[in-house]
């Protein structure tokens, strides 16, 4: 939390998000919004995932510069839309088709009544609705979900990722193995570009682009030996969770709430008096 106002129950938001609520990854001027997940310069959202310069909307998945819609997905420059999927500078839309102002807010009331009394209006999309399957998504990651039981707890989908076919079929034989991958960054010739290597521990194959190469040369860095979604997922649990905990200050023994880490689970905790004091004393 950097330069942050306001914010309550609130992680990695940085640059000035001010008087939010239950909300990760928000940043610039974003204020007044609950349990959003990703959101640059919004305002006034709800229970959505990536806001970009977005206001008023609810319950809905990347919305760009768009206000006052509701349950819609992947929408740029729109108004008052209601269950919308990839729409560009629509309004008054419901289900992707056109209606009067009129028609709009009469069909929204009768929509939101019949979700209401369905129980369902006030929920984000279920997750049986995810395109990807649950223990390799990004929600998995972040909590570090490794279990199905969470998964199963929201309803998510499940099938075996080799059998089902979605990461094709994978011949590992003419593949490299990561013993194969030189230790030492010298020692990778451009050879190694675009060859595959296949990790084991995730069943699937990866190689270097020329651009990659040539960085880790710059930087004088071993190249990784590990599938880049491996890599993707030890990042990720460097970062604060969306769970908190009961801690006492490292120094006052003050109770603290704090949002937990999965790699740094012993970490000393301070308050913010005691860990200004620290940084006073050791810069
Ligand atoms: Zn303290």
């Amino acid at each position: 939390m950097i330069k942050c106002l306001d914010c309550h129950y609130c992680y990695a938001c940085s640059s000035s998000p001010q008087h939010c609520y239950w909300c990760n990854f928000c940043f610039d001027a974003t204020e007044n919004c609950a349990f959003v997940d990703g959101a640059t310069d919004a305002s006034f959202c709800f229970y959505t995932g990536a806001a970009l310069g977005s206001s008023n909307c609810k319950f809905c998945y990347t919305v760009i510069k768009s206000t006052n819609l509701e349950y819609c997905l992947f929408c740029h420059h729109c108004m008052d839309c209601f269950g919308c999927v990839g729409l560009n500078h629509k309004q008054f839309h419901i289900f992707n088709k056109p209606y009067t102002e009129q028609e709009y807010w009469q069909k929204v009331d009768e929509l939101k009544c019949v979700m209401f009394e369905r129980g369902e209006y006030g929920n984000f999309f279920p997750s049986s609705h995810a395109a990807s399957q649950f223990l390799e998504s990004m929600e998995a990651a972040m909590l570090g979900v490794q279990t199905k039981e969470m998964g199963k707890k929201i309803g998510a989908n499940f099938f075996n990722t080799k059998t089902d076919g979605a990461v094709g079929n994978i011949d590992s034989t003419d593949s490299y193995s990561l013993a194969d991958i030189p230790e030492c960054i010298d020692d990778v010739s451009d050879e190694w570009i675009q060859r595959p290597i296949f990790d084991p521990s995730i069943g699937r194959r990866f190689a270097f682009f020329p651009q990659e190469l040539s960085f880790y040369r710059k930087k004088q860095l071993a190249v990784p030996n590990k599938h880049f979604i491996l890599r993707v997922r030890d990042l990720l649990a460097e970062c604060n969770v969306g769970q908190y905990e009961k801690k006492f200050c490292g120094k006052c023994q003050k109770e603290l709430i704090i949002a937990k880490n999965l790699k740094y689970q012993d970490r000393i905790i301070y308050c913010k008096p005691c860990y200004l004091n620290y940084l006073e004393q050791n810069g």
